[in-house]
């Protein structure tokens, strides 16, 4: 684990007189589960408390059964001035979305975040890069604040950690032992994952079938490294929800011949407005594989070394060229 001021989120979280907590937009379990722990715990203190994220309107099915969901806001009804504003597992103020215009109404910003591209855009930033989710940062805060871990708080970290480690397929050291302790106060680890990353309508099928149709290899991409990627039109995500159109890259990134995998998603609202997900992985011999999050900063985004993402414009063709010419 690398040093992290801990201190510095626990003063301002055990002082605050109210709450804002932000979520990303198009927001995964991590940043949710993270934003509702957080919350609960603020409740639990008397303290008042929403959290909410700008975009899209609906919070995602798979997590409307997390604990303390009741404590989501519409964005429109986030107070424009708080004391402190939380931004959690968020990389950049943009990340929030319509609602970075709250960061001025606050008299406090502290972002909690894993990303390595992370701004430091609070006025209190406590990131830890090597933590695998940002709800096992927030887990270490509340041990720092000594404020105990009950079921329902466990509840969402777990839904952080398990969705970004992949089903613990990507761990760091303390992963586990934190898996463990959640565990431990009865949570059903099994239903949790399975709700989140392993549950889809039927129509993810014949969205899949679509798409997968769609990946393309150029093994010269990157020096060398391999590019897989592939397009989810607008017209394939209809009757699916974010979460399918979210779980094509797990599919894709399996690819052998690539070790850079990636997938093109058309916005639901407009023609050829693009956001784009980047993975790569080491290589098998453990050195450091290529850097996404580089990339990724390079077109406007960020993200992880091997998870990252941006938005762009454009047809497939350009997004392709403007692609490789960054991989180079
Ligand atoms: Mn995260």
């Amino acid at each position: 684990m690398g040093e992290v001021d801990l201190a510095a989120a626990v003063k301002v979280l055990e002082t605050a007189q109210s709450v804002t907590v932000l979520c990303h937009v198009q927001p995964d379990a991590d940043t949710i589960g993270s934003g509702l722990a957080l919350a609960q715990v603020l409740r639990r203190r008397g303290v008042p408390v929403c959290v909410s994220f700008a975009e899209p309107a609906e919070i995602p099915v798979s997590m409307r059964s997390l604990p303390g969901i009741e404590l989501v806001v519409p964005a429109d009804r986030v107070p424009a001035e708080v004391d402190v504003l939380v931004a959690v597992d968020c990389g950049s103020a943009g990340r929030l979305g319509s609602l970075r215009d709250r960061l001025d109404g606050a008299r406090v910003s502290l972002v909690l975040d894993h990303h390595r591209s992370n701004t430091r855009f609070g006025t209190v930033n406590v990131i830890d890069e090597s933590a695998e989710s940002t709800a096992g940062l927030l887990a270490r805060v509340l041990d720092a604040w000594g404020e105990p871990i009950d079921r329902p708080i466990a509840h969402c970290l777990f839904a952080g950690l398990v969705t970004d480690t992949g089903s613990f397929k990507w761990t760091r050291p303390g992963s586990h032992t934190l898996a463990e302790r959640l565990l431990a106060t009865g949570i059903d680890g099994a239903a949790i994952t399975r709700t989140l990353m392993d549950t889809h309508p039927f129509g993810f099928l014949t969205m899949l079938s679509r798409v997968l149709a769609t990946a393309r290899l150029n093994p010269t991409a990157a020096a060398g490294a391999g590019l897989v990627y592939a397009f989810v039109r607008r017209d394939d995500t209809i009757g699916v929800r974010s979460e399918e159109v979210e779980s094509v890259i797990d599919v894709v990134r399996t690819t052998a011949e690539a070790e850079i995998a990636c997938v093109f998603k058309e916005s639901r609202a407009t023609t050829n407005l693009w956001t784009v997900s980047l993975r790569s992985r080491a290589h098998p011999d453990g050195t450091p594989g290529v850097d996404v999050a580089a990339i990724a900063a390079a077109l406007g985004g960020g993200g992880h070394r091997y998870a990252a993402g941006y938005t762009t414009a454009g047809t497939p063709d350009e997004l392709v060229t403007a692609l490789l010419a960054e991989l180079g």
